[in-house]
């Protein structure tokens, strides 16, 4: 029986990296990406490989590009015909004063995690209507629904992602595509290491479970929601530690 397979943008580090592990145990055929971290990528395709005995496709490129996700898709009907499973993962944050934004980081915060999910969804759609089955996932934010003081373009971002993840769940539901979207509090990785000590020991103070999320717990639900019913459809569903 083949195997079910999944794409996880933004795989090289973080929630990404966490989630590719979780869906290798669960024996899915994994199609990873990021932007520049391609070696480290590779090796760690190379041990999951070795460990669950899945195969996997490494595609390193810029998500924001229309172009790459394109070829990238190229090389996915070539390793799987499609994938059962998108995880729209990859995203970048900007920190400062709305009026102090230079406009080409808005362009760049805006294509990176919201285009990007354009693009994947646009291209991801079409083997998963035809299979009847699929799952998309995408990772925001809770300042997707409250908005973040000096972080308004990637509020904004995420903002359109829970909104796309709403529309798009009632496009495919009559195919049997179920779409969510997990809006995260604060989760310990590389986004979160510009705070000084105090700085997270008052944060941690502010969220009720009391810590920042491992990436690995929010990969283990990812991959859990991955394998809900497709009834369970169009909701942002946070996971924040009762922050929010
Ligand atoms: P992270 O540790 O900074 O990792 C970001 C990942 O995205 C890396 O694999 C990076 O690849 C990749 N990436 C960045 N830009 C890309 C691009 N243009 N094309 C392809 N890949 C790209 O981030 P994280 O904390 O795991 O965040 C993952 C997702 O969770 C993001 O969408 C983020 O907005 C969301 N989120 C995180 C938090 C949090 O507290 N951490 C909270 C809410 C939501 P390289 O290694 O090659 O750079």
């Amino acid at each position: 029986m083949k195997r079910k397979s999944v794409l996880i943008t933004g795989a090289s580090r973080g929630i990404g990296r966490a989630a590719a592990a979780a869906f290798a145990k669960g024996g899915y055929d994994l199609v990873l990406n990021c932007i520049h971290s391609g070696k480290e990528l590779n090796s760690f395709a190379g041990k999951l490989r070795e460990e669950f005995g899945i195969q996997t496709l490494c595609c390193c490129g810029d998500v924001s590009s229309y172009a790459f996700v394109c070829r990238m898709f190229e090389e996915i009907a070539d390793f799987c015909k499609g994938v059962d499973v998108l995880v729209n993962n990859a995203g970048i944050s900007y920190i400062g004063l709305l009026e102090e934004m230079p406009y080409e980081e808005w362009e760049r915060v805006l294509h990176t995690n919201l285009t990007s999910v354009f693009s994947c969804c646009k291209c991801a759609i079409p083997y998963m209507v035809a299979q009847k089955a699929g799952r998309i996932i995408n990772v925001s934010s809770d300042w997707g629904v409250y908005g973040a003081s000096c972080e308004a373009a990637y509020s904004a971002a995420k903002g359109g992602m829970n909104a796309l993840t709403k529309a798009l769940a009632k496009e495919l539901a009559p195919s049997n595509v179920q779409v969510n979207a997990v809006a995260c509090g604060v989760i310990d990785t590389d986004m979160n290491t510009g705070f000084d000590e105090e700085e997270r020991r008052c944060l941690e103070e502010e969220i009720p479970a009391g810590y920042f999320a491992k990436p690995e717990e929010v990969a283990e639900f990812l991959y859990q929601l991955a394998e809900t019913p497709p009834y369970l459809t169009g909701q942002i569903i946070a996971f924040d530690g009762g922050w929010m």
